[in-house]
């Protein structure tokens, strides 16, 4: 059998499921056992249920586009996984995979990180046989990851989808997400005046999505799927608890401003400054996604860990309120993390309009991260305070995922 798991040159981060395994730490029930059951099984056994939900979310996401909705013939019934994958405007060559993460015992101190996103990352998660038995907890942790092994790219690119042009990033490529991975509530009037499509909230609408397909499975009794899909919704909501997600422009404007004016040609200005800020936000998931890693795999104290697991306050029960709330903060940290984190690493190579550190594959934050903390301790110290803050948001959020759904577990 063909594996799961992707070889070392293509993996991804596992963020969201450290986020989401810390975030509910003993609070999922993991006596029950699940079984593993392909997605054919649910598409059988919901009838009518999920091409009803793919109408819905249809709807919903043409109407946020200012596009006609685009009924066709295609979407009459789903009956293969294609079909779901169609209708509900993921990418059609997605595979879904059986896999679950690794637990802490099961992995090495000091395994490695790899920028790359397009599938289960080889170090951090193994296959899993159908019909067998795995936690409900496994599986949401697992699956809060796998938004980000490609389901979501090149969408606007497929002439059957209909999506017009993306509301912001590319039409191809791994950053082609974009529109459904980030959410911008926080802009000010003005900047939705001159740019409408940065208020676009297509996360909301996938958001929505996952919500209702995991009722539908846990009302017919596939709560492996039904935990599956509260994964993915956790993911989308952690999303905007990241500064890079919430915040179109982290780099302080003037910042920005100067570096048009040396180069006032939109396309041109464009093409030269999308590494700046990509490089950035990368080298920010890398740094967190590697500190939290290794400060929970060897059971080590951390404020980022702390922050994850604290009480905190109820949310709105109405998700655009929820991400609209927990969003805030990261929004509005956007410009001073990023900039603690470009004096700490201190690093050129991150200006540069042709490198891109997530297709370096060199590129290991472990090594120059120690370096410019011995170096620049102060901006390391701040940067984890204001950090820890987002992160409190993440895990308030992974825990409003499981609370709303109550009601249907
Ligand atoms: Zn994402």
């Amino acid at each position: 059998m063909e594996s799961n798991i992707l070889s070392k040159s293509a993996m991804s981060w596992n963020t969201h499921s450290i986020i989401s395994r810390i975030a509910t730490l003993n609070s999922i029930d993991d006596k029950e056992k699940l079984t593993v059951t392909p997605i054919d099984t649910l598409i059988k056994v919901s009838g009518e249920a999920l091409s009803q939900a793919a109408h819905r979310f249809r709807s919903q996401l043409y109407r946020e586009l200012g596009l006609p909705l685009n009924l066709g013939n295609d979407c009459q019934q789903i009956i293969t996984p294609l079909d779901f994958l169609r209708c509900f405007r993921l990418n059609p060559i997605t595979k879904f995979r059986y896999v679950r993460v690794m637990e802490v015992e099961e992995t090495l101190p000091d395994m490695i990180h790899d920028p790359s996103r397009d599938g289960p990352p080889g170090h951090s998660y193994i296959d899993t046989q159908l019909e067998t038995h795995i936690s409900p907890d496994a599986v949401f942790l697992t699956y809060s990851d796998e938004p980000d092994w490609g389901m979501d790219q090149e969408l606007f690119s497929i002439p059957a989808y209909s999506m017009g042009s993306p509301p912001f990033g590319p039409a191809t490529g791994s950053s082609s997400q974009a529109p459904f991975h980030m959410a911008f509530f926080h802009e000010k009037r003005i900047t939705y005046w001159i740019m409408p499509s940065l208020g676009k909230r297509l996360l909301i609408i996938r958001s929505r999505m996952c919500f209702n397909l995991a009722e539908i499975a846990f009302n017919c009794n596939q709560s492996y799927w039904g935990w599956r899909f509260l994964g993915w919704a956790a993911h989308y909501l952690q999303d905007v608890t990241c500064p890079y997600h919430c915040c179109p422009f982290p780099p302080k404007k003037e910042k920005m401003l100067k570096r048009f004016l040396m180069n006032p040609f939109p396309k041109q200005f464009v093409k030269n400054n999308m590494n700046f800020l990509r490089n950035r936000h990368a080298l920010f998931e890398a740094t967190v996604s590697y500190v939290m890693n290794e400060h929970f795999k060897k059971q080590l104290a951390h404020p980022f860990i702390e922050a994850l697991k604290a009480n905190s306050k109820e949310l709105p029960a109405d998700i655009d309120l929820a991400a609209r709330e927990i969003s805030k903060l990261p929004y509005l940290l956007a410009p001073k993390i990023n900039n603690l984190m470009v004096q700490l690493f201190s690093w050129p190579l991150i200006d540069k309009a042709d490198y891109y550190l997530g297709d370096d594959p060199d590129f290991a934050v472990n090594g120059i991260l120690e370096q410019a903390i011995e170096a620049r301790a102060s901006y390391y110290g701040e940067f984890v305070e204001l950090v820890s803050q987002c992160l409190h948001e993440a895990g308030r959020i992974t825990r409003f995922v499981i609370e709303s759904s109550r009601g249907f577990i």
